[in-house]
């Protein structure tokens, strides 16, 4: 068994902050499934979003955070984490992050203007913020004497009191899979942060990495925490779609320069759907996509930016020309195709300011939480913040908090199962539950669609667990599990609102509801 102060799952921005803002004063094990910095933090493209210029406000930001949100942020937590944002960006200067300069701005940065912010508020390193951000903190994280670093292991399960037969509601750590041995340790921890990140891969087409598997949201619901907003999935108008590129963004600022979209015989919709055409905001075109994809069964449609120059454009999207051109597709000369992707999780466990989730020494942090700062649509760069700010003030909470004894853990028994026999069931069950969230859950909802996808997911549910109870575990297994469950709380919450509001659209509650309530699922307690 190991035994740590704290035990953080993920180590994406969110958890890092935390092992570096504990590790001065405890002993911190960071656990992550694959190396220390693969997770969406470093593939943040645009920057972070912080009242920086003498001229913006915190109320300007927290402002336009509550219009995004449509009507559902919390507001307490957006001043919180709003407030805050001066201090995390600090922080990060502090330790190095190289953020783009402009010598002729007051602040020494240059600052980016972003879809629904009022101000030029995002501070970024070039195209390429989060890699920058996760490649200094991994750096300080790896020479920390007082963190232990566990890459390429996956958390399983958390170690709770309930399941250790003890009363109260309490979290001693968890059961995680050295994935090279092959064997389940025990890490036993006074405190542990989920901060394992989003639930993307839920769909058939994201922008998120491989990690975003809704692991943390899972663990915490099956640990008796309740989860909120689940609902509120953020989807990207434009992915590339290309079988041998996951996950790469076409920039909204290709649609910004002239880019239009088109269907395969190249007639142009997106007039059609709003006098805006193709500068509607994400949501309205992400819509408009999704009706003509299934009106006329396509696998994709097309963003057209070859009849510009072609200097121009090798020149505004040096990247996209070079990563397109990779693939054999002349950006300069054809269109690109593209799908909605699903981008970002709104909702997550349920948590305060301090990251307390509903179970003792246990935190949630980052894209696996809700604290309420995103409401029903997350304002562009603000989930960077989110991470830096709850991060910190978890980080205190825990440093404040007195120390507890540790109760005897039992090892992890596998003693009952076998090798598995069939993994095809596991690839199986991934395509198609991804397909069914994809088809009946996505961009526009229905009653009907819904139902469906919850029949479709009971029954993998089912099949699922029985091949968890009886097969040793494995990566792609647990990640299965988390997904089937993390699918099924997006469903339900998605049931249970009984109007459309901010992402969360369905033909059957065309309208928005005067007042605004979060969707907030409690588990059953056994
Ligand atoms: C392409 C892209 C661009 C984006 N651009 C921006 C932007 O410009 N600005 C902005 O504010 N936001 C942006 N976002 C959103 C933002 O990047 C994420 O919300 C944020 O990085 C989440 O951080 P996190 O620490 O919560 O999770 P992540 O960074 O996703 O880290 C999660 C970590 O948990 C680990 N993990 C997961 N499950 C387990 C498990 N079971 N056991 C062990 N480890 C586990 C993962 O391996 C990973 O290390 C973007 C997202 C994407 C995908």
């Amino acid at each position: 068994m190991l035994n740590f102060d704290v035990l953080i799952i993920g180590s994406g921005l969110a958890g890092m902050t935390l092992a570096l803002h504990l590790a001065e004063q405890r002993k911190v094990c960071v656990v992550t499934k694959r190396d220390l910095l693969e997770g969406s933090s470093t593939y943040a493209q645009g920057g972070i979003a912080a009242v920086l210029d003498t001229g913006d406000s915190a109320e300007a930001h927290i402002r336009d955070t509550l219009v995004a949100g449509a009507g559902l942020c919390d507001e307490e937590a957006t001043r919180f984490i709003v407030e805050h944002s001066k201090a995390a960006i600090d922080w990060l200067i502090e330790l190095g992050v190289p953020f783009t300069r402009d010598d002729s701005h007051q602040t020494g940065y240059h600052l980016t203007r972003e879809g629904g912010h009022s101000h030029r508020r995002i501070i970024h390193a070039a195209d390429a913020t989060g890699a920058a951000v996760t490649s200094t903190l991994g750096q300080k994280l790896r020479a920390h004497p007082n963190i232990t670093l566990l890459e390429e292991h996956i958390a399983v399960d958390l170690i709770t009191a309930r399941k250790l037969g003890l009363a109260g509601e309490r979290c001693y750590g968890a059961y995680v899979l050295d994935k090279a041995s092959d064997k389940v340790l025990t890490v036993a921890a006074r405190d542990t942060i989920i901060a394992s990140g989003g639930a993307g891969k839920v769909y058939l087409y994201t922008t998120n990495p491989d990690t975003a598997t809704g692991d943390g949201i899972a663990m915490g619901w099956r640990a008796g925490c309740r989860v909120g907003n689940m609902e509120f999935i953020q989807f990207h108008p434009t992915c590339l779609y290309h079988p041998h590129s996951k996950s790469f963004l076409i920039s909204e600022a290709v649609r910004g320069e002239g880019g239009i979209l088109k269907l395969p015989d190249g007639t142009r919709f997106m007039p059609e759907h709003d006098e805006r055409a193709e500068l509607a905001p994400r949501d309205v075109v992400a819509r408009a996509i999704d009706f003509e994809m299934k009106k006329h069964g396509l696998d994709c449609v097309y963003l057209d930016i070859s009849y510009k120059p072609a200097s121009f454009v090798r020149e505004h999207f040096p990247n996209i020309y070079a990563h397109c051109l990779n693939l054999g597709i002349d950006i300069t000369q054809q269109p690109i195709p593209v799908v909605p992707a699903a981008h970002y999780t709104c909702g997550g466990l349920v948590t305060d300011l301090a990251g307390r989730t509903d179970v003792a020494g246990l935190f949630a942090v980052g894209e696996a939480a809700c604290t309420g700062l995103h409401g029903a649509n997350r304002l562009a760069s603000n989930s960077l913040l989110e991470c830096m700010v709850v991060g910190r003030a978890a980080a205190d909470a825990i440093l404040a908090a007195p120390a507890i004894e540790l109760p005897a853990i039992p090892d992890w028994d596998d003693s009952q199962v076998t090798d598995p026999d069939e993994e095809v069931v596991i690839s199986h069950n991934w395509d198609e539950l991804r397909r069914a969230m994809w088809d009946y859950v996505g961009i526009v909802r229905t009653n009907k669609r819904l139902k469906r996808a919850l029949h479709r997911i009971e029954l993998l549910k089912l099949e699922i667990d029985e091949y968890y109870s009886h097969f040793h575990v494995s990566n792609d297994l647990i990640e299965l599990r988390n997904l089937v469950l993390t699918a099924e709380l997006i469903v339900r919450s998605a049931m249970a609102r009984h109007e459309s509001r901010g992402l969360h659209y369905s033909r059957d509650y065309p309208d928005t509801l005067p007042r605004a309530e979060p969707t907030v699922l409690t588990p059953d307690t056994p």
